[in-house]
């Protein structure tokens, strides 16, 4: 194992509904730091090359109009096997199929609106991080 990058998003559910700091108290619990945090508003044009791999898909033009209806928080955490570890704690895509204690089994109310994103794999962790964050900011 080594230490690794991974890319969060905090979805618009979790800022609509106050919980960035109860998702990042499971995000530091796990043993993830968060070493580069921004609240933004998404354009629509982000958004869509962010999820650009699920372009076909039929939930597509919803997820994206999801990703813009409100602020997200981009994070870029770090951690001994940070990727996989992350998706572990984020759960399942579906919160009904997530285990308890993840923070989709916590928190989200749907399989669309699932509280937060976190990267697949090293390669998409670094262009994900790219997208979003300079070298400069993130750099200690
Ligand atoms: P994950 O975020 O767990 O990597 P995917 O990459 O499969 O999941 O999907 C990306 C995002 O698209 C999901 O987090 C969720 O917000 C949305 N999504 C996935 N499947 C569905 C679905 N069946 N209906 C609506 N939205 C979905
Ligand atoms: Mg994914």
């Amino acid at each position: 194992m080594a230490t690794e990058r991974t890319f969060s998003i905090l979805k618009p559910d979790a800022t609509k509904r106050n919980l960035t700091g109860a998702v990042n108290a499971v995000i530091e619990k796990a043993g993830l730091r968060i070493v580069g945090q921004r609240r933004i508003q998404m354009s629509k044009a982000q958004a869509e090359k962010f999820y650009e791999v699920h372009a076909a898909r039929p939930f597509f033009g919803e997820l994206v109009e999801f990703m813009i209806s409100g602020p997200v928080v981009v994070q870029v955490l770090e951690g001994e096997n940070a990727i996989a570890k992350y998706r572990e704690v984020m759960g399942a895509t579906n919160p009904a199929q997530a285990d308890e204690g993840t923070i989709r089994k916590t928190f989200s109310e749907s399989v669309g609106e699932n509280t937060v994103h976190g990267s697949d794999s090293a390669e998409n962790a670094k262009l994900e991080i790219a997208q979003f964050f300079q070298d400069s900011d993130i750099a200690g």
